[in-house]
Order: structure tokens, then C-alpha cells, then sequence
């Protein structure tokens, strides 16, 4: 799975590469607008960029993205140079064992902005977008903010190429930029030039004030984006993708109701896993969970619920299923399973103890009444389904 070195070499030519353009802008150009508008810059973007986002090679796309674009406009190239070098010292002395990868991220900004910058030289004479909100300040704002992106994005294309070569660069490249055209570039423009415009009439305390406000909104979708996330993996199997047992609790806090009886309950598990498992290794028996997985979820309607139970253990909860219907769809699980194609021609088989109820208050006591139905399934000599005494 990818080269390793070659990504490692990769970083550090970018890095080192951005570092010396930084350097030499730095050295070399005089700042013609005030180090407060400068500082302004360079604490949002810090603001904006955090740890978390800075860590991934996506990191120079992130809402950052914007200010680089403002600060180039109104402070020229050594203005921008100033706040891409302040952050890469703030998030390289915090966690120093990532400093290919962030030095990776300024580099690529880096030769981004000096893209940027070297268009909109050659055509206008000057980055400054003058008047960001007339028609010539459009124009030249697109043009700025699209060369930055293509060559930003090639870049990080380069990166993803190397990490997994299975795709083309050139297809990575196109999608990666359609797909950025349509989202990131239109929020991004209009962003960038609403900026520019507000430090241009307002000056640095109406750019604090909007970023702050800016600033927390995002925090607030972010957080509350990074909870649903945290959320949904706690009630889901990492291997498989169906519900754990946490989600099975939710599913049942959310659904239980009289209205969705009768219900019933399949507890699957598979024929003798250990010894799949000990003949063609665990990475073999780790496909054949999924396999088996995603034929439960192919055999039951969208509603239903597939639970990771345990090892080798799923279960599957119906509501408004009868007993009668529970079985038949057990039984197509049984053929489903035997059918599945495995890697070395392995044929696996599963078991299913089923339960049924018409009573919402002993839906809880469904999956005991399954598990114990299974173990005799099990004693009748496996690959078989039965269905619980007290259901029946
Ligand atoms: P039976 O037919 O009676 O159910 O026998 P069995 O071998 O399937 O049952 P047993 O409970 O003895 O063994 C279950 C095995 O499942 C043991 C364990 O190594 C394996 N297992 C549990 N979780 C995982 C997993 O996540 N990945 C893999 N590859 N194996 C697992
Ligand atoms: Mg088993
Ligand atoms: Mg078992």
C-alpha cells in the first residue's frame, strides 16, 4: 500500500522547497502595507487552521484557504509569506513529530501563492485587487484564486498518488478539481473577495470583528459535526459497518412501540469459525464477516436492524414480522450464506435461532429466547434454523 519513502521524500521536497520560496519573499520584498493588517491575518488564519485539520494533507484546503487569498490582495506577497511562515512555526514547534507532513502543507500554499501571485502580475502588474467588488475585481479574483486552487490541488493530487498509485494522477487531478470547482471555489471566491473588501472600507477592527463571529459559527458546526460522527461510531461495528449492541439499544429506545408488532428476532452465527479462521488465517475470517454482514443486509428490507452481537455473532431484529415470515427469511439467509464466494473456495455455513413475539413487553426477551434456539440449532448439527419453544 503506497511508498512510504517516496511520500516521506515527497513531504520534505515540498517543505523545503516552500521554505525557501517563504524565505527569499521574505528576504527580499519589502512590505508595503502595515504589520497590523499583517498580524491580523496571520492570527486568523492560525484561528482557523487547528491542530486536527492541520495534520491531514488536506489541511490547505481548510477554511484557512480564504485568508491566504485576502492577505495576498492587501498585503501583497511578502503580507502572505509573513502569515503562512507564522503558521508553520506555531504548528511545527506544537507537534514537532508531524513537521514533514505540516511543512508538506505550508510548501504547496506556498508554490500556490507564488502561482497566484506571477499571473496576476504578468496580466495587471500588481495582486491587489483594488476594487475586489467592480467587475475587474471579480475577473482578477477569479483568476487568482483559480490558479492558487489548480496548482494547490495538483500538489495534494501528487500526494494521493503516491500514497495509493491504483488511480491515474490525471484522473485524480480532474475529479479532485471538479469536485472543488463545484464546492470550494465558489464559497472560497466569494469569501475571499467579501474580505478584501471589508479591510479595504473597514480596516482591521471590522476584519476581527466579522472573523470572530465567522470564527465561532464554524466552531459551532464543527463541533456539533465532530459529535454526530463520534456518535454514530459508537453504535456502529467498525469491521462490518452493521449496528453494535449500542446501536441495537438505540434502535429499540427509538422504535419500541405496539403498533410495529409482532416482531421477531434471528440470532445467526457462523458454523465453525474457529477453524476457518486457524486454516485460512484471520484476515481470511475478517472478509467472511463482512461477506456475511452485508448477505444479511441484502436479505432483510431497509428498516430492519443487523447487529454485530459479538466474534461471530449477529443478530437481526424484525419488527412487524410474523413468526411464519422470521423463519422463511431465515431459511433464504441459510441459502444466501452457503452460496456466498469466498476467497480459497472456502464454503461457510451459518446457524439462526429465531423468536417471535406479539407482546411489546417481552420484545426485550427476544434475543435470549433466539440465543437459546440457536445452541439447540447447534446441537441438531449446525447450518440449520430453529425456532424458540416459547414462540412457538
Ligand atoms: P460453532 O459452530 O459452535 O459456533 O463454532 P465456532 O468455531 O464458530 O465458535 P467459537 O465460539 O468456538 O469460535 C468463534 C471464533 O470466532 C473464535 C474467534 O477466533 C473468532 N472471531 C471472533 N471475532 C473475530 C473477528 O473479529 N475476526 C476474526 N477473524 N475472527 C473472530
Ligand atoms: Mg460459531
Ligand atoms: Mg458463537
Amino acid at each position: 500500500m503506497g511508498n512510504q519513502r517516496t511520500l516521506k521524500a515527497y513531504e520534505w521536497i515540498i517543505g523545503i522547497l516552500g521554505l525557501i520560496i517563504l524565505a527569499w519573499i521574505a528576504a527580499t520584498q519589502e512590505l508595503e502595507s502595515s504589520w497590523l493588517l499583517v498580524g491580523c491575518w496571520a492570527l486568523s488564519y492560525l484561528l482557523f487552521s487547528d491542530k486536527a485539520v492541520f495534520l491531514t494533507a488536506d489541511a490547505a484546503f481548510m477554511p484557512g484557504y480564504p485568508l491566504v487569498i485576502a492577505a495576498l490582495s492587501t498585503t501583497g506577497l511578502p503580507g502572505a509569506a509573513w502569515l503562512i511562515l507564522t503558521s508553520f512555526l506555531w504548528h511545527g514547534i506544537r507537534n514537532r513529530s508531524q513537521i514533514p507532513r505540516i511543512s508538506f502543507n505550508m510548501g504547496s500554499v506556498a508554490i500556490a501563492l507564488l502561482a497566484a501571485n506571477g499571473i496576476m502580475v504578468a496580466f495587471w502588474g500588481t495582486s491587489n485587487l483594488l476594487e475586489p467588488l467592480s467587475f475587474q475585481g471579480l475577473l482578477r479574483g477569479l483568476v487568482m484564486i483559480l490558479t492558487y486552487h489548480v496548482v494547490l490541488t495538483a500538489a495534494h493530487s501528487l500526494f494521493s498518488y503516491i500514497t495509493d498509485p491504483e488511480l491515474r494522477f490525471t484522473a485524480r487531478l480532474t475529479s479532485s478539481l471538479k469536485k472543488s470547482v463545484r464546492w470550494f471555489v465558489p464559497s472560497y471566491y466569494f469569501f475571499s473577495l467579501l474580505l478584501i473588501q471589508l479591510a479595504q472600507t473597514g480596516g482591521i477592527v471590522a476584519i476581527l470583528f466579522f472573523l470572530s463571529a465567522i470564527y465561532a459559527l464554524w466552531r459551532q458546526f464543527y463541533l456539533s459535526h465532530a459529535y454526530e460522527q463520534e456518535s454514530v461510531r459508537a453504535a456502529t461495528d467498525s469491521l462490518t459497518g452493521v449496528a453494535n449492541r449500542e446501536g441495537f439499544r438505540r434502535y429499540l429506545s427509538r422504535t419500541l412501540s405496539p403498533d410495529k408488532l409482532p416482531a421477531a428476532v434471528l440470532f445467526v452465527d457462523i458454523d465453525d469459525f474457529k477453524s476457518l479462521n486457524d486454516r485460512f488465517g484471520h484476515e481470511f475470517g475478517d472478509r467472511a464477516l463482512c461477506t456475511v454482514a452485508s448477505t444479511l443486509r441484502k436479505s432483510v428490507r431497509e428498516e430492519d436492524l443487523i447487529v454485530r452481537w459479538g466474534g461471530e455473532e449477529f443478530i437481526v431484529f424484525l419488527w412487524n414480522t410474523s413468526l411464519e415470515q422470521a423463519l422463511s427469511i431465515a431459511e433464504r439467509i441459510c441459502g444466501s450464506v452457503r452460496e456466498c464466494k469466498l476467497p480459497f473456495d472456502a464454503e461457510i455455513t451459518v446457524s439462526i435461532g429465531c423468536s417471535g413475539t406479539n407482546n411489546v413487553d417481552e420484545v426485550s426477551r427476544l434475543v435470549y429466547e433466539a440465543d437459546h434456539a440457536l445452541y439447540r440449532a447447534k446441537h441438531e448439527g449446525k447450518n440449520r434454523v430453529y425456532v424458540a419453544a416459547a414462540s412457538e
